[in-house]
């Protein structure tokens, strides 16, 4: 099967400081795929670079056959690519509906993003995603009443409502209780099965639990790849990551 997503000897210099030295990586359709490597090892800024927020100073993003690598970044949404940052970055003073809504309306062309009212499916669309973000009786709330894992999930909605192809998260489980974790990772097994998911985490439990395919990071590079169980066996990943 082809890769949606490419990235091609990926190349990141920071004023002479090469946080990515030729990455290579694939991501197919439907995959839950966890990069993982110690602080530094360029997790962030490879997602940054897919996004369009760095421009690599060398190699391609391509996706679905697109090549991506100079387009800006309401370009590459457009196109299907999602990015949710660390942390929530939900408008709070307006209700968890009123953020969907916002993010619905970005989908639209120039003509009819003037047309203040939503259409019923466009409605529709929004009560789903409130049933999926199990928000939906919190609708009328000001998102900023939101617990933070509540607001994780109303920003993960967001995105979806802008249908990616591939979703970029980066650290989804930061500051979450135990609860949150696991219906994170459900909510995130949910969405693989209509969206590749790639996600920066530092909770190799939450990893161990939820990852297909695990990439290993370090100092720019891809150290390797695998399942959990094939990375857990590589001697480099043990010696710079594990601590063995
Ligand atoms: P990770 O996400 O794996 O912790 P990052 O991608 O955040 O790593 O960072 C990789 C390296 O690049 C680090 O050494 C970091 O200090 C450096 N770096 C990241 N962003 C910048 C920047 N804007 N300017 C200079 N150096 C940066």
């Amino acid at each position: 099967m082809n890769p949606i997503l490419s990235c091609h000897d990926i190349i990141v210099d920071f004023d002479g400081f090469k946080a990515l030295q030729g990455v290579n990586l694939d991501v197919h359709h439907g995959e839950i795929r966890f990069l993982i490597g110690p602080n530094g090892a360029g997790k962030t800024t490879l997602l940054d670079v897919i996004c369009g927020k760095t421009k690599a100073a060398d190699g391609k993003v391509m996706f679905q056959g697109v090549d991506l690598t100079k387009r800006r970044e309401h370009e590459i949404v457009r196109h299907g690519i999602a990015r949710k940052f660390q942390n929530p970055s939900v408008f709070t003073e307006l209700t968890v509906f009123e953020n969907m809504e916002l993010s619905i309306k970005q989908n639209r062309n120039l003509f009819s993003v003037m047309k203040a009212k939503l259409t019923a499916d466009e409605k529709d669309e929004i009560t789903a995603m409130l049933e999926r973000t199990d928000l939906l009786d919190r609708a009328y709330d000001p998102a900023g009443l939101l617990s933070h894992g509540q607001k994780q999930w109303l920003e993960i909605g967001m995105q979806l409502l802008q249908k990616p192809e591939v979703l970029l998260l980066d650290e989804p489980i930061a500051g979450m209780t135990g609860a949150e974790r696991e219906k994170t990772g459900l909510f995130i097994q949910e969405i693989a099965e209509k969206c590749a998911v790639l996600i920066v985490e530092h909770d190799m439990d939450f990893v161990r639990n939820f990852a297909e395919q695990v990439t290993v990071m370090h100092e720019g590079k891809i150290l390797c790849e695998g399942s959990m169980e094939e990375v857990q066996q590589n001697e480099l990943v043990a010696e710079v990551y594990l601590g063995r």
